[in-house]
């Protein structure tokens, strides 16, 4: 699954590239959306912003309507300049939103639907969404809260719950444990104060900086895809992806293991972060 600082990204290159601008021309293969458009066209709507919300992507046309994307495994988001070559199939197209000047593309997006602001505030998804770590005003305190109140379950699951705190995907849940030295299966009420506050700043601080950096060129920028070498987990980060290599703290070999009810991949260093 995408990380939050990820869907952040594609959704401020979504925003730069669309926001402000008119739509010209609209398409998808997916139902739900085409009747909307048959009854209230997007074509001629503004689109006012694009925002990420924990991991889903929302489009804002004038109007009060809203397309609320969500990316699970697969889906991207792109961007093209007219007439320019996708970099996907045009199989796996499910939305088109141009203005004049780019065509956004959405590729095997399994969750799509428009929403009217009462339907926004209903959302279940939305609205039982935990505190944004990259929201405009994260609230540190309401995490802490958050995380507290799953007193017996494993630290990293609780990192990884959408409903405590939206944006930590897999590699970061690894690497923010092993920068606090906790044990990723811990149970959070043995959890000290200071180790959870370590969570969730580390947590924030680790997302923002990841999210500073420059995309080579808008156009053939594609959402979810780390094409770059300084993206290489092997490259950057301490314990994800790294089994079996030594610890860059200690030399311990990195060890790994299926987590929680999804079975995601967990790293850590025994030694840094004993049980
Ligand atoms: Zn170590």
């Amino acid at each position: 699954m995408p990380e939050g600082d990820t869907i952040f990204r594609a959704a401020r290159t979504l925003n730069r590239a669309l926001a402000g601008h008119e739509v010209a021309r609209f398409e998808s293969v997916l139902p739900a959306l085409t009747r909307v458009h048959e009854d209230t066209p997007l074509t001629g709507r503004q689109i006012e912003r694009v925002t990420s919300v924990g991991k889903n992507v929302l489009m804002r046309f004038s109007g009060g309507l809203t397309l609320r994307t969500h990316m699970r495994m697969n889906g991207s988001w792109h961007i093209y300049r007219p007439g320019e070559a996708w970099r996907r199939s045009r199989r796996d197209m499910r939305i088109v939103i141009a203005t004049a000047a780019f065509e956004a593309v959405g590729f095997n997006i399994p969750v799509a639907e428009f929403l009217d602001d009462k339907g926004m505030a209903r959302h279940p998804d939305l609205r039982r969404i935990g505190p944004d770590i990259l929201g405009e005003t994260f609230d540190e305190a309401e995490a802490v809260r958050r995380i507290r109140a799953r007193a017996e379950a494993p630290v990293a699951d609780v990192l990884l719950n959408q409903r405590v705190l939206a944006g930590i995907g897999n590699v970061y849940k690894s690497e923010v444990l092993f920068a606090c030295r906790v044990n990723p299966f811990t149970p959070v009420h043995t959890l000290g104060d200071e180790q959870i506050g370590c969570l969730v700043t580390t947590a924030h601080r680790f997302l923002k900086a990841n999210i500073g950096d420059v995309l080579p060129s808008m156009t053939t920028y594609t959402g979810y895809r780390r094409t770059t070498r300084r993206d290489d987990p092997s490259q950057r980060l301490w314990v994800y992806g790294r089994a079996r290599l030594p610890c860059r703290r200690c030399g311990t070999p990195i060890r790994i293991r299926k987590q929680g009810i999804d079975a995601r991949l967990t790293y850590w260093c025994p030694s840094c972060q004993p049980e």
